[in-house]
């Protein structure tokens, strides 16, 4: 419930960057969200042995006739109804789950073929493409929102919540992308800054410990580039560096929900009544520790 808003002015755009799924199919995968494998398929169809086939770009998509293997239409799996039972999906006997026609695996670039590239992780896909900076220059920003370990052609569909945010995350940090950029006055006037305001629920959730810091790096680039940032969150590494806290509580689900305070983290830490305050003060003064699970422990 509210009555108003002030402030709004101030801000072009909100974005809510949520848990909910980025694709429903397994079509859609992290290089399709953020627009790589149109690069990855042009690549491969200027290859020399493409061009002599004449095998266009779009014979190395998977969701449109050409290269596909048509006896799945490029699912690499097919689904077989079952009377009484539940449908069962098996590996494509034609395809064996490659997704393509074998005359397209064919193809090869620095020895793998399109199949093989969509089986490498992004971590590895970052050095494998190493000479296509425009290629790497969209997929080290997965790796820097922690998702490095993701496979190029890992179906959305089995990305966890965390995940399809963080991936959203990354849309948005894309070269091109970036709110500054998107948006340019007509004639001499100078850019101005596109103002967002991004909403984030618990973005740290399935996030290692490590991936933490990359998280927040991601968000001073949302911030430099004149967004603003509204984070629901428990983790104190994330807490500790916020502007303002708005600390709700003084327990979680039912017996909370009221405003314990809020200021800086260095107020919250303050406050008697507040139990994130507690474990805030400790984590400032450095005599605690977040483990991975976001919990407090006490340096012994
Ligand atoms: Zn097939």
């Amino acid at each position: 419930m509210w009555d108003s808003i002030d402030g709004d002015e101030f801000l072009d755009e909100v974005v809510l960057v949520d848990q909910s799924p980025i694709g429903r199919t397994p079509r859609s995968n992290p290089v399709t969200y953020i627009k790589a494998f149109d690069i990855i398929r042009e690549l491969f169809a200027s290859l020399p042995e493409a061009q002599k086939r004449g095998f266009p770009a779009g014979h190395f998509s998977f969701n449109v006739p050409g290269g596909r293997c048509e006896n799945c239409q490029g699912d690499g799996t097919v689904t077989v109804e079952m009377q009484f039972l539940a449908d069962v999906e098996l590996i494509c006997d034609e395809c064996k789950g490659t997704r393509y026609k074998p005359q397209v695996l064919e193809i090869r670039y620095k020895g793998k073929n399109i199949h093989e590239v969509l089986d490498l992780t992004i971590r590895e896909a970052l050095k494998f493409f190493a000479d296509v900076p425009r290629l790497t220059e969209k997929l080290r920003v997965l790796d820097e929102v922690g998702l490095g370990y993701l496979r190029l052609g890992q179906s959305a569909t089995t990305l966890s919540g965390g995940e399809a945010q963080r991936m959203k995350l990354a849309a948005h940090l894309q070269p091109g992308a970036r709110p500054g950029s998107r948006h340019t006055e007509g004639g001499d006037a100078p850019k101005r800054k596109r103002r967002l305001l991004y909403i984030f629920d618990e973005p740290t959730t399935g996030l290692h410990f490590d991936d933490v810091s990359k998280l927040l790096s991601a968000f001073r680039r949302l911030i430099d580039a004149g967004g603003s940032i509204v984070v629901i969150e428990h983790n104190l590494e994330v807490i500790k560096t916020a502007d303002w806290v708005i600390d709700l509580g003084p327990e979680g689900g039912d017996r909370g929900g009221n405003l314990v305070g809020f200021g800086p983290p260095e107020a919250i830490a303050e406050l008697k009544n507040s139990y994130t305050g507690q474990y805030l003060k400790r984590v400032l003064d450095g005599n605690g520790v977040t483990t991975v699970s976001g919990r407090i422990e006490p340096i012994s």
